[in-house]
């Protein structure tokens, strides 16, 4: 570590690699991640960029050059468009885009028949783009299976090459369940010899995985908590992948995702009714009351919760069924924002019919609403079964919203029970995955709201006062950039 202290200061070139990015595509949390942390690196003085596909959504680009990447027996053409990201102090972020009309003029991010296949298209040409922009990085920042391939594809095609053989990678997972399996054939689209297919490289239960790939190959792994990072070493949360993370527990950290506080600020949101503040936070209530009024809800100071969700298991949305009627028999408003499986979609949908004047749901994916229910909810609901950082309640937190989550991931390593003796905590905690106990958190909630404004008030300071923007963890991730490079160098 002495090496890497003396170099903390160097400036670093940094490829951020990531399948989505705000705000050109999102789905998820990773596109917060990409959109933030390196418009923070950059106010940082690095030289960092970011590359992405571009999806038909991202709509029209410059053109920066084109060039045939080789896909199995036949070559594709990457077309590499620019943008720019705007950073603090005047820094700008360059964003490459690798277009290919085949691959990615098409509708939605995700879900195609050949998803290895364009991932792998997206790979190479990420690799092949770097001297024909010129740009030669120390490391690159590989994120979820959409890049794993990449750490393999230099160890294995670009090694020997004198402008790659220096490069080193960090291989972030945001998501272990999505780990990019795909038929043996894909191997062929990567231009990987067969000899990678076995249990110690890239195969995983008969099939290549992309996540794997970046699991095993890149110099060094983090994921986006503490706590994810030891649970995934366990086979309750380990997606089958724990074995792996154990043999690399010594190369594998820890850092908790930061927030866009420019971007999530409700003194300056644009999308919201009123503008507030810790001095103002009483203007927090007329935010409420719109809400109220948006979603055909009865205007009135009960306790209004709110749910901003993609809407799958991990969510806990089974468990928050489960407490419904019980819930919602109570004098309560709930608000719920989502869209994801067709099932969860129904059962929302249901329950709205039988609670019309106590629960609002819209189905789709709508960001100005998701901010206009951080900003006019009371309490923000996430029992995520697991959840390796969430941006939620971190966004709760930053609106004065307080969180009701269960103590798994990132959860965990953000949010404390408040206590009402030493005025501590920002939010209410449960731990087993099991209806009481997530109703026995709402309930305290709920109380706290009712009989205790004062207490109350003191909660929503303490949620104010928190800080989660990128600051300390766009430096924990320089840190780790340098673990990487020293491992590369064969210094650690
Ligand atoms: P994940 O990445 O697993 O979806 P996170 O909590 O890390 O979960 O990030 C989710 C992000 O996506 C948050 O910014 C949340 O507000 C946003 N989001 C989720 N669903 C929707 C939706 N239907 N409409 C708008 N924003 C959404």
């Amino acid at each position: 570590m002495n090496i890497i202290s003396k170099n903390l200061n160097q400036k670093l070139k940094i490829l951020l690699v990531s399948s989505e990015v705000v705000p050109f595509a999102k789905t998820g949390g990773l596109a917060d991640v990409a959109g933030s942390l390196p418009k923070a690196l950059a106010a940082m003085g690095h030289d960092v960029r970011v590359v992405m596909p571009k999806y038909r959504e991202v709509g029209k680009k410059d053109t920066l050059c084109d060039f045939p990447v080789q896909v199995g027996n036949r070559k594709e053409t990457a077309i590499v468009r620019q943008d720019t990201m705007e950073a603090e102090g005047g820094n700008h972020v360059p964003v490459y885009f690798i277009d290919n009309y085949h691959y990615f003029d098409r509708d939605g991010l995700y879900l195609h028949r050949d998803e290895g296949e364009r991932f792998g298209f997206f790979c190479r040409a990420v690799l092949e783009m770097l001297p024909k922009v010129g740009f030669q990085p120390d490391i690159i920042h590989c994120n979820d299976w959409q890049s794993g391939p990449i750490p393999l594809l230099l160890k294995d095609q670009y090694a020997k090459k004198p402008y790659y053989s220096k490069i080193a990678t960090l291989f972030t997972v945001h998501n272990l369940l999505y780990q990019g399996n795909w038929d043996k054939g894909v191997l062929s689209f990567l231009g990987l010899d067969e000899k990678y297919f076995h249990p110690e490289a890239v195969e995983f239960y008969g099939q290549v995985s992309f996540i794997k790939t970046g699991l095993v190959f890149s110099d060094v792994i983090n994921t986006v908590s503490n706590t994810y990072a030891v649970e995934i070493q366990t086979p309750e949360y380990g997606e089958g992948m724990d074995g792996l993370l154990r043999k690399r527990a010594g190369d594998l950290y820890g850092i908790i995702n930061g927030l866009n506080y420019e971007e999530f600020n409700p003194a300056t949101d644009p999308h919201i009714r009123k503008n507030y503040d810790f001095d103002s936070i009483q203007d927090k209530k007329v935010n409420k009351s719109a809400l109220q009024e948006e979603l055909g809800l009865a205007v009135k100071d009960v306790p209004l919760i709110g749910l901003v969700s993609r809407l799958v298991d991990q969510k806990g949305l089974d468990l928050i069924a489960l407490v419904m009627d019980e819930l919602l028999s109570a004098d309560v408003q709930l608000v719920v924002l989502g869209s994801g499986d067709p099932h969860y979609e129904q059962l929302f949908k249901g329950f709205q019919v039988r609670y019309p004047d106590k629960l609002g749901v819209y189905i789709g994916f709508n960001a100005e609403l998701a901010q206009r229910i951080y900003a006019g909810s009371d309490l923000f609901l996430m029992p995520s079964k697991f959840e390796p950082c969430g941006l939620g309640q971190l966004i709760s937190l930053r609106y004065g919203t307080i969180p009701i989550v269960r103590a798994t991931g990132g959860l965990k390593d953000t949010i404390n029970e408040f206590d009402g003796e030493t005025g501590k905590g920002n939010g209410f905690s449960f731990v087993p995955y099991l209806p009481a106990d997530l109703l026995g958190a709402i309930k305290r909630g709920l109380t706290l709201f009712r009989n205790q404004p004062e207490q109350w008030g003191k909660l929503v300071a303490n949620a104010l006062r928190e800080d989660f923007s990128w600051d300390r963890s766009a430096k924990e991730y320089i840190r780790l950039y340098h673990v990487a490079l020293g491992k590369h160098q064969g210094i650690n």
